[in-house]
């Protein structure tokens, strides 16, 4: 095992007595997890499935992989790995950037965080040392100005933070670690435990001029160009050339998903939202676009910085208007104003709060309303002075609502009487693609090893936009059969690059011997695409098998009743229902799982046991 493009070097911080261990890779870990998401689980695994998620006995993982910050396409992103609060399943959140680069560049392949300091205190990374710092100044700080108290302190200039907000502080579940960019690793509550840590933040100064060489230049020069060609051929979705992503922003997507009756809207009353073109990635880039941002080694530049001019919110600047986002307020919440999205955005990226979770928190609450479940108060379709003011609430766990949902939507609904009103799958709410209008995304929101969640197998991108990794046609979204084997596929192969820790949109246009030859250049061991698929592979049984021990045997692959039984209404999946158990029988039998359930044979076939 060769160890090209790895500083072979994890840091093990003990916050409850301020030591630092640094550990090399285990050989036989990097050969069969590579990195970043797969030796995150790796490490999350062996510290045992039962643990409390908010106690000190849980361990954060923040971690890159092997092309991290090797000037690879679209390598700048990193993981964050522990056991969920929100879901109580094994979880990874990504972020881009410059955060994972500047780790490796620091010198350090990850850090691993256990235990928990009996004050606030921040952790500072330079020249492979990570020192702890008291933090009791910048806690009840926002994201905004802890990242500024820092950089005024360590400079701009080739240092990132990473640190959390008020919703972190505060423990809500599903709050998120943010960067000096708006880049979240938003899903599944790594924020709060970050903040049951008190740990506020993680300040990395680390200078390209460091990086790790790869083992053979003369291969990676030719592995680079080949990425980059695929990456760049006009065809695809990823290339500037072209437009959508590198223009419009992930939010290209909005009237496309609304167009086939996919858009979920009003809490997934609807899948069609009549309003849509208003807050389209068109749209914005007519109205409020003011620029075009990228991370680390990327052409692609699919951030889109917008900045609102007029009306309540004018000055208002800020750089992650994401599809996600734009949908969890907006047709989500029936709210047609980018302006008022924009400004519910950046509040929740400032107390770091998922902004998935936190749209389906006021989704809830509004369809609860409607419903009378809340005793005279409540939340009405499109009210963004309201909703701002809930999230205010959610963040400071303020008693009541604010309470109620910062334990999660899920657990609010269920609370309130009504737990069929919460679009969630094992705790974890739905993104932004209705699975009664993409089939594929009903088999992959049920089978996601976090709950609900679109980056787990994005099969929108074989069945509505791109013919992905060159090795798929596109198929019939309304079409269930397939589904399963489909959704399989895209779950190894999306392991597989956030292992390598490689943008997702890489997939729509690499293929698998790209990523390969990449690797086998930077690392100087052999790989080949079936290679890389038996990691995606293993690292996806691994995470099974953790959730599994921790209670999530059979029955916990489910999706809300509303998209069983209730037809879809928009024009282009009117009448169309998930048909779940068909897409579950053909998905366990391509995963030899039975019953959601990962087996002994299967587990020692992977080599995990
Ligand atoms: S495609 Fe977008 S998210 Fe991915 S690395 Fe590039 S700018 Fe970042």
């Amino acid at each position: 095992m060769n160890f090209g493009g790895y500083r072979n070097k994890v840091a093990w911080g003990d916050l409850t007595t301020g030591q630092t261990e640094f550990k090399p890779s285990d050989e036989e870990d990097a050969r069969k997890y590579i990195g970043s998401r797969g030796l995150g689980a790796k490490y999350v695994f062996d510290n045992g499935p039962q643990v409390d998620p908010l106690s000190p006995e849980n361990i954060l993982c923040l971690m890159t992989g092997p092309l991290t910050g090797t000037d690879v396409n679209l390598s700048g992103r990193i993981a964050a790995c522990t056991k969920s609060p929100l879901t109580g399943t094994i979880v990874d959140s990504h972020h881009g950037g410059w955060s994972g680069a500047r780790l490796k560049w620091a010198g350090l392949d990850g850090i691993v965080f256990k235990g928990k300091s009996d004050k606030p205190v921040y952790a500072y990374i330079e020249d492979g040392e990570l020192s702890l710092h008291e933090a009791s100044d910048l806690w009840g700080k926002g994201v905004r100005d802890t990242v500024k108290a820092l950089q005024e302190k360590y400079g701009e200039k080739d240092v990132s933070v990473m640190t959390i907000g008020v919703g972190g502080e505060n423990l809500v579940t599903f709050a998120c670690i943010m960067n000096e960019h708006d880049r979240s690793s938003g899903r599944g509550g790594t924020g709060a435990v970050m903040g049951s840590k008190n740990l506020k933040a993680v300040v990395v100064k680390g200078l390209h001029a460091d990086r790790p060489l790869p083992f053979d230049k003369e291969a990676f020069k030719t592995a680079h160009a080949n990425g980059l060609a695929q990456l760049t051929d006009e065809d695809y979705v990823t290339s500037p050339k072209k437009g959508g992503l590198s223009v419009y922003g992930t939010n290209v997507v909005m009237n496309l998903t609304s167009a086939i009756g996919a858009l979920p809207t009003r809490n997934s009353q609807s899948s069609f939202f009549e309003k849509h073109e208003m807050i389209s990635g068109e749209t914005v880039e007519e109205t409020i676009l003011v620029a075009n941002r990228t991370c680390h080694a990327c052409m692609v530049a699919c951030k889109i910085e917008v900045e609102i001019k007029e009306g309540p919110h004018a000055g208002l600047r800020m750089e992650s208007l994401e599809y996600e986002s734009a949908w969890a307020f907006g047709a989500n919440c029936d709210l047609d104003d980018t302006a008022a999205i924009s400004a519910l955005i950046d509040r929740c990226n400032d107390y770091g709060l998922d902004t998935i979770e936190t749209g389906n928190a006021l989704s809830v609450t509004m369809e609860a309303t409607e419903r009378n479940l809340l005793n005279g108060g409540g939340l009405a379709w499109g009210d963004s002075d309201a909703m701002l003011k809930l999230l205010d609430q959610i963040a400071h766990r303020e008693e009541g609502i604010g309470e109620d949902l910062a334990k999660s939507p899920a657990r609010a609904a269920e609370k309130w009487g009504a737990p069929e009103i919460s679009m969630s799958v094992k705790g974890m709410s739905i993104p932004a693609y209705d699975p009664r209008g993409i089939k594929g995304m009903g088999i992959a929101y049920a089978t996601s090893n976090r709950g609900a969640c679109h980056l787990r197998a994005y099969t929108p991108a074989a069945e509505v936009i791109a013919n992905v990794l060159h090795t798929t046609d596109l198929t019939d979204p309304l079409e269930w059969e397939g589904k399963g084997k489909l959704t399989v596929i895209f779950q190894n192969v999306h392991t597989m690059t956030d292992c390598l820790n490689i943008c997702k949109f890489a997939t729509f246009s690499e293929n698998l011997d790209a990523f390969a030859e990449q690797y086998a250049a930077v690392t100087g061991n052999p790989m080949d695409a079936g290679g890389l698929l038996e990691v995606g592979e293993r690292v996806y049984n691994l995470e099974r098998y953790y959730n599994n021990l921790a209670g999530f045997g059979e029955g916990s692959d489910y999706l809300p009743e509303r998209f069983l039984k209730e037809p879809a209404d928009g024009p282009g999946s009117k009448g169309h229902v998930v048909e779940l158990d068909e897409m579950l029988a053909e998905y366990y039998d391509a995963r030899g799982w039975v019953n959601g359930v990962v087996p002994e044979s299967k587990l020692k076939e992977l080599e995990i046991i």
